[in-house]
């Protein structure tokens, strides 16, 4: 299979109507990163930094995670990597980062995680700013925030990172050339307070696995409820639809880094809801691209625009038909 898409990595996601669509690959380890050139892919949408605790049995001190940064944007040469902030508590607990009060906690991916953690332990959040300024020095620094829920956790999370900016000018070591900081949305709360926070975003990032288990409260990790609900239910289409429209007069980025993106209909479906920007499982780019290439878009739009408003039955035959009806 890799033989097949590897004929793909120079061929470029332009629809059959000439739109170009960004997609990205979705990282974590230092091994992942040769998957853009094998892929041909635009850049890392994610890159998942909690990858090097979890896999560490100590906290990664400062050094280290500037040096892990550094050699992933090296790697990468001029494509964007996406950093997000460490996603750690939850089901993600480190054993050395002591989270544990004597009661454990019941609902871990609604708990004491990501952005949570890290904003009560400072000094966590504060070592990981300084290393990922400091590894972008003289390029462009793209950062994102899980599990934002309010716009000011946002500032807070930003505020930590601007005083080790100013630390740093202070000591006038050389900084990144541009800082552009992102939110994810996977809280639906967010969706709602998006006019209050997308003016001071540069991008929007929405990660459909924590979206979804929490618009249908049902837990991504237990396999007795993979079959529940489905990525095309009318409930997640109408959602980040609206989430389109909240966003639709800023100036934001916004892309898709679930793994719902790199599914075939699924795509098809963010696509025709306006989505531009996928951020994928490496092995799904070279068939996304093979996919993009047959897409019209305005007919796409013209007839998602119809299914939202009256949802059919089932979604997935209805895709599954038009798709056939388009050659795709
Ligand atoms: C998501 O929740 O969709 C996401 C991309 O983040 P993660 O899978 O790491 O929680
Ligand atoms: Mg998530």
């Amino acid at each position: 299979r890799q033989a097949v898409w590897a004929g793909m990595r120079d061929v470029e996601p332009i629809t059959a109507d000439g739109t170009r669509i960004t997609v990205m690959i979705n990282a974590g380890l230092r091994d992942d990163v040769p998957m853009l050139n094998l892929t041909g892919a635009d850049g890392i949408g994610l890159y998942r930094t909690e990858f090097q605790f979890l896999v560490s049995a100590t906290l990664p001190q400062r050094e280290r995670q500037t040096r892990l940064y550094r050699e992933v944007l090296e790697a990468a040469g001029n494509r964007p990597v996406v950093f997000r902030t460490v996603d750690i508590g939850g089901d993600k607990a480190l054993p050395y980062l002591n989270h544990d009060d004597g009661h454990g906690e019941e609902n871990p991916a609604m708990g004491w995680r990501a952005l949570r953690v890290a904003l009560e332990r400072g000094g966590l959040m504060k070592a990981q700013a300084r290393a990922l300024l400091e590894a972008s020095a003289g390029r462009t620094l793209n950062v994102m925030f899980p599990m934002v829920s309010e716009p000011w956790e946002f500032d807070a999370a930003k505020a930590v990172f601007d005083q080790q900016l100013a630390w740093l000018k202070g000591q006038k070591k050389m900084l990144p050339e541009a800082i552009r900081y992102g939110a994810m949305l996977e809280v639906p709360a967010l969706a709602e307070v998006l006019d209050i926070l997308a003016p001071k975003l540069s991008f929007l990032s929405i990660g459909t696995n924590d979206l979804t288990q929490f618009l249908f409260a049902a837990d991504r990790s237990n396999p007795k409820l993979a079959e529940r609900y489905d990525w095309l239910s009318p409930s997640i289409l109408r959602f980040l639809k609206r989430v389109m429209n909240n966003v639709a007069g800023y100036k934001v980025d916004v892309t898709v880094c679930g793994e719902m993106g790199g599914r075939r209909l699924e795509a098809l479906a963010l696509m025709g809801l306006g989505i531009r920007r996928l951020s994928i499982t490496p092995v799904a780019v070279g068939p996304l691209k093979e996919l993009i290439r047959k897409v019209n878009l305005p007919e796409l739009t013209a007839q998602m625009d119809l299914w939202l408003a009256n949802p059919p039955a089932d979604m997935r035959s209805a895709l599954t038909r038009w798709a056939c009806e388009h050659g795709i």
